[in-house]
């Protein structure tokens, strides 16, 4: 089935309170957004569900929580300070401003077009720090330079700046992992398309430190597993293509880098443009342990950094060598996988009275509630009583919640539309019978069970 478009599930987000436009009340803020009761569970539950994988399930992955604030020092000698900008043009007939690496070019003269008129009459391009600045303490930065610092754009540097950190206390040898999920900042020149690009936003990184001549087979199995990960959420294979980046693309410190791409816009009538960036997987090389690492006297001259106090290379205890350890980066947006869980999960479907339904057809692992408990008859005071009383069991095992807004019909088509894998319903023969129906959100097929067996059977489908 192919996808939505992004408009369909930034309405049904603030329909049924996935997702909601951040500052409402004040005209918003662009580009933010706020997770509502049903967006956070939803977050929170790929966010565990990676962590499960990647720290969990596996025997070479540590935990990591840097702070978002750190010396100004670590954005100086990670190069962000320096080169983690976006060029800028303004367009002097519609006053867009403008990502220019982002604009079409013309091929008959090879100058760049404004994507918002057509317009080539563009401005010279600058250069513009995507960093938040803020300062610490009481001294404002233009008092005082050395309160300056910067909301972290990424969460990777956090870890390389630890690492020797991880690595002495958890008693690791090379290859091992370091993974962590937080927010990062950037002041993003044109952000949009709802949670695609935000300038708040949250990442879950992994930086996986290996012996430089094992780089390149590390980074082609992180990339294979990651594609087993992605589509364990559900989304189809045939919404995800990789993208190889070329050498004029690549970031200075990566030796490859492949993107995964979702297709995100399917409504785009060229193919090629219905695809962006989920998540990429770079090969970092040494460059980060060393750049952090006070060496003064660098043999080979690479860098030199004389404000560190650490050095961050790497003792081999078998090979009796030191050396700098490459390092495999794959990094994904919290965000972006939301969408596209969403956008993948997203079916309409009409029923025999010939209505539209939407189902979401998330992963129960995924889904934010995992059984609505409903009574048939919110009259009668024993089947409330029964209702209310199987959702306080099951709350202890699974998420459950209590509805009785509604007549049925009403209420399964709520469900399914936030992607309940069940709901449960007592009627009046449950009084008699101590038993309900169960009813399955993508098949709407309703079975009879007795309650006492209710949490197990539940407890099972939902692993
Ligand atoms: P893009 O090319 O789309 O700007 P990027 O290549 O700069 O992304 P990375 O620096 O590789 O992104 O960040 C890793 C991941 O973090 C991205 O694949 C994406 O999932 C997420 N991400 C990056 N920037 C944003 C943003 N502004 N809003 C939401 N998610 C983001």
């Amino acid at each position: 089935m192919s996808a939505p478009n992004i408009e369909t599930i930034v309405s049904l987000s603030k329909r049924r309170g996935f997702v909601f436009p951040a500052s409402d009340i004040y005209g918003g803020l662009g580009s933010s957004w706020d997770y509502g009761p049903l967006g956070v569970e939803l977050a929170n539950n790929i966010k565990n569900s990676w962590w499960r994988w990647a720290v969990y399930e596996r025997d070479d992955i540590e935990g990591l929580d840097s702070s978002i604030i750190q010396n100004r020092l670590v954005w100086k000698y990670s190069g962000h300070e320096d080169t983690f900008s976006d060029p800028l043009v303004d367009c002097r007939d519609c006053n867009a401003r403008l990502r220019l690496d982002k604009l079409e070019i013309d091929p008959a003269d090879g100058k760049a077009t404004c994507s918002n008129c057509g317009s080539k009459n563009l401005t010279d391009p600058k250069d513009f720090n995507l960093m938040f600045r803020t300062t610490v303490g009481a001294a404002s930065a233009d008092d005082d330079p050395t309160a300056l610092a910067y909301l972290r754009p990424e969460t990777a540097q956090g870890i390389f700046i630890n690492f020797k950190n991880v690595l002495d206390t958890s008693r690791r040898k090379l290859p091992f992992g370091i993974a962590q999920i937080g927010k990062a900042f950037r002041n993003e020149v044109t952000p949009g398309n709802f949670i695609f690009r935000t300038r708040e936003f949250e990442q879950m990184e992994i930086e996986y430190f290996c012996r430089p001549e094992d780089a390149p087979r590390v980074h082609q199995e992180w990339l294979d597993s990651y594609d087993q990960w992605i589509q364990g959420l559900g989304i189809s294979s045939s919404n995800l293509k990789h993208y190889e980046q070329t050498k004029e693309e690549l970031a200075h410190y990566s030796e490859r880098t492949v993107d995964i791409l979702y297709r995100f816009f399917p409504e785009r009538e060229d193919e090629e443009k219905q695809w962006d960036e989920l998540m990429g997987i770079a090969n970092r090389t040494d460059y980060d342990l060393r750049v952090h690492s006070k060496k003064p006297e660098d043999a080979d001259g690479k860098r030199i950094n004389p404000d560190s106090t650490e050095d961050l290379s790497y003792f081999d205890p078998q090979t009796n060598e030191r050396f700098y350890p490459y390092i495999i980066e794959p990094s994904t947006g919290v965000n972006r996988t939301l969408l596209a869980v969403m956008m993948d999960a997203y079916e309409e479907r009409t029923n025999d009275k010939g209505e539209v339904r939407v189902i979401l057809r998330l992963k129960p692992e995924l889904a934010p509630i995992k059984v609505a408990v409903l009574p048939l008859a919110k009259n009668k005071p024993e089947i409330v009583e029964m209702a209310r009383k199987i959702k306080k069991e099951l709350q202890p095992s699974m998420r459950a919640v209590y509805d009785d807004t509604g007549g049925i019909g009403k209420l399964y088509a709520r469900q399914d539309e936030i992607g309940t894998p069940f709901c449960v319903t007592v009627d009046h023969e449950s009084l008699e019978d101590n038993a309900v129906t169960v009813r399955d959100r993508d098949t709407w097929e309703q079975e009879r069970v007795s309650v006492d067996a209710l949490r197990p059977l539940l407890s099972e489908r939902l692993n």
